[in-house]
């Protein structure tokens, strides 16, 4: 049995609007000058929050403060778009995590910086939650690179390290993969470029979901001893 588990912003929904806006309302709130261009922005969606704000701030801080006024700013934007605005389903996702879901020589999984409630929000609005086997979020496990989501994936599901691939759009996907022992697939739509993610450990990167297809199929034959 393999384990394919996705990550979710910039990978499976397109949130980068929401979060660059949240991230400039945090800054806004504390009255902090906003050292933001939109790379920069989305350089570190896929950490978790204090994480993400520490690197924003290059550990000035206040990173737990900016993460409160983070989630803050989120509620706000809850209150002001639909889901499908927030958190748009990238074209196609939704019929290939279908398909995905009912081969039987795999489980899926996810593995977010999303805090759990956010994840249930989009599970709830998308219908996700029967195709996978495994959630890891932010408030289950340290922050993506560290290889715990990953691990804990596995023992969840009963499946070794070496049947197990990681599906994102960042460098953390990658390494936290590569941390844990796993193979690595990253995706070329999200929000880092196609060489750092070679770089940072991905054994290829799908240009687009076709490719994704063909790559996750070729994992999947791979017979391991
Ligand atoms: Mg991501």
């Amino acid at each position: 049995m393999k384990l394919i588990l996705f990550d979710i912003d910039g990978t499976l929904v397109d949130s980068q609007n929401c979060i660059v806006e949240a991230q400039r309302r945090a800054f806004a709130a504390l009255s902090l000058p906003a050292p933001l261009t939109r790379e920069k922005a989305l350089s570190v969606v896929g950490l978790s929050l204090v994480e993400a704000f520490d690197a924003l701030t290059e550990g000035r801080g206040p990173s737990k403060e900016l993460a409160e006024a983070y989630k803050n700013a989120w509620a706000q934007l809850r209150g002001e778009l639909r889901i499908e605005d927030r958190c748009p389903v990238y074209p196609g996702v939704q019929q290939f995590l279908r398909d995905l879901s009912r081969r039987e020589d795999c489980l899926l999984g996810v593995a977010t910086g999303k805090s759990r409630a956010g994840v249930e929000r989009l599970f709830d609005a998308y219908g996700w939650r029967d195709f996978f086997a495994t959630v890891q979020t932010a408030d289950d496990a340290p922050s993506k690179p560290a290889p715990d989501m990953f691990h804990r994936a596995l023992a969840e599901t009963g499946v070794t390290a070496r049947d197990a691939c990681m599906v994102g759009d960042t460098v953390f996907d990658m390494r936290m993969a590569h941390y844990a022992g796993g193979y690595a697939i990253g995706v070329g739509w999200g929000y880092h470029a196609h060489d750092k993610l070679k770089k940072a450990g991905a054994a290829v990167v799908a240009e687009d979901l076709n490719a994704l297809r063909l790559h996750l199929d070729e994992f999947m034959q791979c017979v391991t001893i």
